[in-house]
């Protein structure tokens, strides 16, 4: 018999590469389906790498006939917020139908479990301290609308089609592999940690805060933030709880703590023991002033709990990472 075989989709990129490297260490076989337009081949430490696009129905379901594929884990998606308000078409191309193309190959194929990357961003503007799963779902802008309409795609698929599905709606996915081999590479990087880095190493000429009149503590906004390495244990965790038949289902995988921007600042500082500019410009439209997250479903029913994700951590992997490859994987 065979190994179990996960399809990963989107594999190359940030948080899926940092999960095929824990799917390949708890022994699966993996098929990693990436159009590396946001993807980096050297991400990818293992498995067969296929480069397609999931809008190609044609060769997407020419890699489930050539592949005994018991399982898929799907990140392949645009997740730019500002950039999904200027091209909402973009990304319900992407999102949604490249993943209706994904499902449609799976139910021809017999394959009947999937974990979904959502997000936060289903909630929308949050209406309590901290979020749990239950919170309104009203997305703000197109990206959030595509991770919720696709979670009540899978529903359907379920009472239809009996495809079992877990949707795991990351916080702020943030740090890189304690063994410095991967990270993050976003262009145009838009998350607050590598931002800062970024600067404390002379990339950029100064960090912006967006908005220091906020009702917290400080005055800059607070989010929750969760490792990569975390994430990834967490997929794992996620198909176990379908392969026992369970599903279909839905996590927020977060830290159930806040940090602000400003504190973010500090760390970055005093880790990299760099100084560097700071700028406060106005609140962007939208941002809301905190998105904490209870993700006590996370580790209660999957059984996860988070190693990776004390702030600490968190930036001194990440500073390990741009210390070593200030421009990603380009320069490799
Ligand atoms: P990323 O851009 O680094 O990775 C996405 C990967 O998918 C890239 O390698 C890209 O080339 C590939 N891809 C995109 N469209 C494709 C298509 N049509 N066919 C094949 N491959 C395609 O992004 P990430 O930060 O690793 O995010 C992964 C997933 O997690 C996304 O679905 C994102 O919406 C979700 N998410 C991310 C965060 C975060 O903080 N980074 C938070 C919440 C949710």
């Amino acid at each position: 018999m065979g190994k179990y075989c996960i399809l990963v989709t989107g594999g190359a990129g940030y948080i899926g590469s940092h999960t095929v490297k824990e799917l390949l260490k708890q022994g699966y076989e993996l098929v990693v389906v990436d159009s590396l337009e946001n993807g980096f081949e050297n991400a990818v430490v293992g498995g067969k790498l296929v480069k397609c696009d999931l809008r190609d129905k044609e060769q997407l379901n020419q890699i489930f006939a050539e592949n005994k594929i018991d399982g898929v884990v799907h990140f392949a998606a645009y997740a730019s917020v500002p950039d999904s308000v200027e091209n909402p078409a973009k990304y319900f191309d992407n999102n949604i139908t490249g993943g209706m193309n994904l499902l449609e190959a799976m139910r021809g194929n017999g394959v009947r479990r999937i974990v979904f990357s959502s997000s936060a961003s289903v909630y929308g503007e949050p209406q309590s301290e901290v979020t749990n799963e239950d919170h309104p779902k009203s997305p703000t802008n197109p990206y959030g609308l595509t991770k919720w309409q696709f979670e009540q795609i899978l529903g359907a698929y379920d009472r239809a089609y009996g495809i079992k599905s877990v949707s795991l709606r990351y916080f702020c996915a943030s740090g890189a592999d304690p063994d410095g081999k991967i990270g993050e590479n976003h262009d145009p990087e838009t998350h607050v940690i590598p931002l800062a880095i970024l600067t404390a190493l002379g990339k950029r000429e100064a960090f912006k805060i967006f908005g220091d009149d906020y009702p917290t503590p400080d005055g800059t906004g607070i989010r929750d933030f969760i490792h990569v390495s975390d994430l990834a244990g967490i997929h794992v965790a996620a198909l176990k709880y379908l392969d026992n038949g369970c599903g279909t289902d839905y996590f927020n995988c977060g830290n159930k703590k806040g940090y602000s921007v400003k504190e973010i600042i500090e760390w970055v500082k005093k880790i990299s023991g760099k100084e560097f500019k700071v700028i406060v410009e106005g609140r962007r439209p939208g941002d809301p002033a905190r998105l904490i997250a209870d993700s006590s479903k996370m580790s209660d029913v999957l059984g996860y709990k988070n190693q990776y994700s004390d702030l600490k951590t968190i930036i001194e992997t990440a500073w390990e990472w741009y210390k070593k490859h200030p421009n990603g994987y380009k320069e490799k």
